[in-house]
């Protein structure tokens, strides 16, 4: 096991490899940009290094301080945690050229997966079934480009191949707006990906974002974790996210989490990682994967029992993953609330002191997050603050817990979105279960204020 890891990250993740690396007995050096320099988590750290200002280009991607700052204080191995660099392969390239171990995948894998497209030719190839569309990246000429469209049929997404965070996607109706929003979205990927590169798929009407849970480690071994429903969506991102998912076949789950097992072993796969499906009709199409922890990664850990976060530490420093797939059962129903601090109902930021931060508890109540009484959230980062998960044996137990947990939250001084998740959490939809990943801009759209 390795002595020492930097976390190159920030906020609840940071804190929560923090966490893991405690129980493991390992050292965690903490980074932090001058924003972040009175954070608890910075000031409780055995070590904690400054990387640059504010903005994140001068620190949380600045590549060579982190390296620097792992040097000067002799770390072993970096986390990259989620976002930042996670799934930068030039980072991850970096880091093992400068000698530490990169917890998380090869750079070759970053990088396969990295390109939605050459991600999708990767699965293909393993037998994971994928959403229908081009066959690779859209070529310039227009005839061409009407003719994938016709034999895919209306409606299709333009997708960035290297797009991210819900960014980087058109929706075409018909073929009059075609190249039009073509153009538009290699124009707009270009400009925030530094890849122009698109291609087209056929946009599902209702599907759900289903997601599998995968941990490989570098001796060959692989397992599935089980799912994650992530349909509750704002703009392409996860607001709610609950495992398993609600009325979805063992059967089916095990069929695809096999496939998923099946291509990490293919593609030589290690560390923590999520293949990402949307699910309509009772099959499921692949979209992208993600090489690296997630933010719903509690729901899934409630669930199994595993510490997802430790494991990926553990088999990064060459052990080998410490169950088999058959020790890996699912028990009770988890769901996890993303704290966000905006408005509730208008979603602007809304960074500042918070005044005071009272956290619910009970049996079946876990809290992520860096935030206490008196913290000032920075505006220069994502809004999300922390993450609210509940168990309960049945989804409907979890259910109540979570209306409970809500309802003892206190958050003042900043506006935060536990208004609007008490809100849905008693929505009959949603109680019900199994709501697609457009239900919640209808629900917003029709509960204007
Ligand atoms: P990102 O990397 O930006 O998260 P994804 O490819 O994972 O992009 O897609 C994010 C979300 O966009 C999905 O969860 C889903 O809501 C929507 N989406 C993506 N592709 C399609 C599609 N082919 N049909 C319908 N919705 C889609």
């Amino acid at each position: 096991m390795f002595k020492k890891i930097l976390v190159a990250n920030r906020g609840e993740i940071a804190l929560r490899i923090q966490r893991a690396c405690r129980e493991l007995g390992v050292k965690a050096v903490m980074v932090y940009s001058e924003a972040d320099k009175d954070a608890k988590y910075v000031k409780l750290a055995e070590e904690a290094v400054c990387i640059g200002p504010a903005a994140s280009a001068l620190s949380y991607l600045n590549m060579p301080a982190i390296i620097s700052a792992a040097e000067v204080t002799d770390a072993e191995a970096i986390h990259p945690g989620y976002g930042f660099l996670s799934e930068n392969a030039d980072f991850a390239e970096r880091v093992e050229k400068s000698g530490f171990q990169f917890i998380g995948p090869t750079p070759e894998s970053i990088r396969i997966m990295g390109d939605k497209v050459s991600a999708k030719q990767a699965m293909i190839r393993a037998g994971v079934p994928c959403v229908p569309g081009s066959e690779g990246e859209l070529p310039d000429d227009p005839v061409q480009i009407r003719r994938i469209a016709k034999s895919v049929g209306y409606p299709v997404i333009i997708k960035a191949a290297g797009g991210g965070g819900g960014r980087g996607m058109r929706v075409v109706h018909t073929e009059a707006a075609l190249i039009n929003a073509v153009q538009m979205t290699k124009a707009e990927a270009g400009a925030a990906f530094g890849n122009p590169a698109v291609y087209m798929e056929k946009f599902l009407q209702n599907p759900r974002h289903v997601e599998i849970q995968i941990l490989a480690d570098k001796h060959k071994n692989a397992v599935y974790l089980g799912e994650r429903d992530c349909s509750m969506q704002r703009r392409h991102q996860k607001v709610i996210e609950e495992a398993p998912a609600p009325g979805i076949p063992r059967k089916l789950i095990e069929k695809i989490g096999e496939r998923c097992v099946a291509a990490c072993k293919k593609i030589n796969y290690r560390g923590a990682g999520t293949f990402e499906f949307l699910y309509e009709n009772g099959e499921f199409y692949f979209i992208e994967m993600n090489t690296r922890v997630q933010v719903e990664h509690p729901v899934t850990e409630w669930v199994t029992g595993v510490d997802i976060v430790k494991t990926q530490i553990m088999v990064a420093a060459g052990e080998k993953l410490p169950f088999t797939q058959k020790q890996i059962e699912i028990r009770g129903h988890a769901i996890e609330c993303r704290i966000n601090a905006e408005d509730p109902f208008k979603f602007t930021p809304s960074p500042g002191r918070v005044t005071s931060w009272h956290m619910p508890g009970g049996p079946g109540v876990r809290v992520d997050s860096h935030v206490y009484n008196n913290y000032f959230v920075p505006p220069n980062y994502d809004s999300m603050i922390g993450k609210l998960i509940v168990h309960g044996d049945t989804r409907e137990q979890a259910l109540a817990r979570m209306q409970t947990a809500l309802n003892e939250t206190v958050i003042e001084g900043i506006n935060t979105n536990i208004p609007l998740h008490r809100e849905l959490m008693v929505d009959a939809k949603f109680m019900q279960g199994g709501t697609n990943i457009h239900y919640l801009e209808h629900w917003l759209s029709q509960h204007k204020r």
